[in-house]
Order: C-alpha cells, then structure tokens, then sequence
C-alpha cells in the first residue's frame, strides 16, 4: 500500500480540489477568482468578458464569508461553534439556512442508516482531524467512551422555534461533508441569477459546472486516481452538474504502517474500512452530492450500489484497489482512462 506520513493542512485540501479537466478554450471569454475560505481553495471559471465580474466574484466572496460566518466550527459565535460550546440544557437559537442544513443533516443520517451522521464530531476531534497537530491511534477505551456522544437522537432540534439542544455533555455537530457542497449550490443559484449561465468553480473539491464551454462542449472533470493524485482514472463530460468526491486519501496519517483517514464510521468510531478507496458523486442538488460521497464511502461498494439501485437520483462512479465502476446513468458521461494505473473497468 502507498504510505505516506502527511499532517493536515490547507495544502492537502487543495490537492483534493484540482478539477485539472475542467478546461477553458476561448480564454478571452472567462474570468477568473480564487480565494480561500472554510480551509480550504475555492476557485471559479465564469464565462463573463474581463471587466464585468468584479461585483459577481465580490458577492460570491461575501456569501462564501457569510456562510463560514454561520457554520465554521472554528469561527466564534458561529451557530455551530455556540452549539459545541453550549452548557447541557441549553436551548442555541440558530439561522433558517443553519436550520435548513440540519434538516437535511437529519434526513440524511436516516437515509443512510447513520453512515452518514454529523453527529460524528467528537470523533473527528478525538483522531485529531480538526486540529493541525501530530496525530495518534486514540485508546480504544477512549473511541468507545466518545461513541456514546455520537448519535443524532440526542440532538433536539426545533424546528418551530429554531433552537438546538443536546443532551449529553461533550457532543458536537460537524457539518464538513455538508456545508460546501450546500454552499457550491447557493452560489450555483446566485451566479445564474446574476446571468452567468457557463462557468465551473470548486470549493474543497465540490465542483459544481454551468452550461457549456464556449465551444459548445460540455465540461470535462478528471476522477482523481485515488493511488496518485497528480493522475485520473476518467473523464466526466457534464453541464449543469454537480461532482463531489471523497476518499481516504484526501486526508490522513499513518503510524505503524497503518493509514488512517479523516472519514470516521460513526458506528465503530474508526476511520471507515470499505473496500473503496474513493466515491464521486454527480447530482444537481449539491449538498446530496456532498453528503453522498461521504456516506457511500463508509457504506463500500455493495451496501452503496444497493442505496442507488433504491433512490436512482444521483450517480456515482466508486474506485476500489483495483477497479472502476459506475451507475448506469453515469455510463454514458464518463470515459474511462485507468487502463494504464492497473484499474479494470467493471461494465
Ligand atoms: P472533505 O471535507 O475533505 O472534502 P468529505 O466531504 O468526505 O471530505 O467530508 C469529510 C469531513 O466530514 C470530515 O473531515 C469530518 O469533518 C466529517 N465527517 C467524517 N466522517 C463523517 C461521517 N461518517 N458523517 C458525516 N460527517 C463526517
Ligand atoms: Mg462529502
């Protein structure tokens, strides 16, 4: 296996966003922004003449703000950080957007039968993922005693009033594998309410693509080879999309020859251990393609086929050690590329 010792920080955050497919032909017509924000690169392609998107880009920055403002763990008097740093019986009140993500945060714990749970934040503490430290293997009496904070039953949420509230002490709520591809589809629906009808940006690797290039065709992002990141495995032609991928190679450290990675199965409280080394997720809503890349990477490959098989409303295109597969639906959008990495395409 490929053991690498790597801290967590922006850098890596940043290799997990390349959309090195996404390409501009007629330079002339797009413009061009990158910021960083929520830890992470967020770069936008929007087909608009020089000279006219300085008040698009400057609003997409400031809902980019806003929303970090709102959700960030890190960020003080955010909803999120009052909530994690609420006392026991103590009612947060939150905003509609805060309300909203929760809502579907919720659905989506049920969905998935708790692969997914953004109740897995004292975890994700607990193996130092939200810190820039020297990660260890915790305790195993140490995973089970955090286990019993992790479960969204204990997490009142009042919809009438827009409050939260836990109900033991030391929870947590991590919105990571929600918030940016919540975030990618708002600022979808404010670019095109500004007229920007063709472009491409990504957030954290959350990528989400407007109409088509100028040449008429539509967008091409490369799958990342999850083994080497600097290479792909496939091509994806899409347009009005979004593509959201996950994999336990985007971030993670290694003791004893072991790699052990940011996504946490909320039932073991380890790094999940599927036979999948890395989800993309195509769909039009964005926060769904965000969380499913997530959760179909803890499910692994038969659990995440069978979920599909059941909702039909996104597709998928999964890597495991040796092989590619994809939806039916994603057959048609994506070329495979893998032949020379060792990678079997599964037809
Ligand atoms: P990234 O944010 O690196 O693009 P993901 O979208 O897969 O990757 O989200 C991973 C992040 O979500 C973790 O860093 C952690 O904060 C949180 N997380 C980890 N495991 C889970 C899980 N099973 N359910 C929900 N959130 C998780
Ligand atoms: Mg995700």
């Amino acid at each position: 296996m490929f053991i690498k010792k790597m801290r967590v920080c922006g850098v890596v955050a940043l290799i997990s966003a390349v959309c090195f497919g996404c390409t501009a032909d007629k330079q002339e017509h797009y413009s061009y922004m990158t910021t960083f924000a929520m830890n992470t690169i967020i770069s936008f392609t929007i087909d608009m003449p020089n000279g006219e998107e300085e008040i698009i880009f400057s609003d997409a920055e400031k809902i980019i703000r806003g929303y970090e403002n709102m959700l960030s763990v890190n960020v003080e008097d955010s909803d999120i950080y009052k909530i994690n740093n609420s006392d026991l019986g103590e009612k947060i009140s939150i905003s509609d957007k805060t309300m909203e993500i929760l809502k579907v945060a919720e659905e989506f714990e049920d969905l998935t039968d708790g692969d997914f749970s953004i109740s897995v934040a004292p975890l994700v503490t607990l193996w130092g993922f939200t810190q820039d430290i020297e990660q260890t293997v915790p305790s195993y009496e140490d995973i089970e005693k955090t286990l019993e904070l992790v479960d969204m039953k204990d997490v009142i949420i009042d919809e009438d009033n827009n409050t939260i509230e836990f109900l033991k002490d030391g929870m947590a709520i991590d919105l990571g594998a929600i918030a940016k591809g919540y975030i990618a589809e708002e600022l979808t629906n404010y670019f095109r309410d500004s007229g920007v009808l063709n472009g491409h940006f990504t957030i954290g690797g959350n990528i989400s693509t407007m109409g088509l290039k100028n040449d008429g065709s539509k967008w091409k992002i490369a799958v990342q080879n999850p083994v080497d990141i600097n290479d792909y495995v496939g091509l994806l032609e899409v347009t009005d999309l979004f593509v959201v991928t996950s994999g336990g190679y985007q971030r993670y450290f290694t003791e004893d020859n072991v790699r052990y990675h940011h996504i946490i199965d909320p039932k073991t409280g380890y790094p999940s251990d599927s036979d999948l080394l890395s989800v993309t997720i195509i769909s039009d809503n964005g926060a769904e393609a965000d969380i499913l890349s997530t959760a179909l990477f803890v499910m692994g490959l038969d659990k995440s086929l069978e979920y599909w098989e059941e909702h039909r409303n996104f597709e998928a295109v999964f890597i495991t050690e040796d092989e590619v597969i994809v939806t039916d639906g994603a057959k048609a959008i994506f070329t495979f590329e893998g032949q020379d990495n060792d990678f079997e395409y599964r037809d």
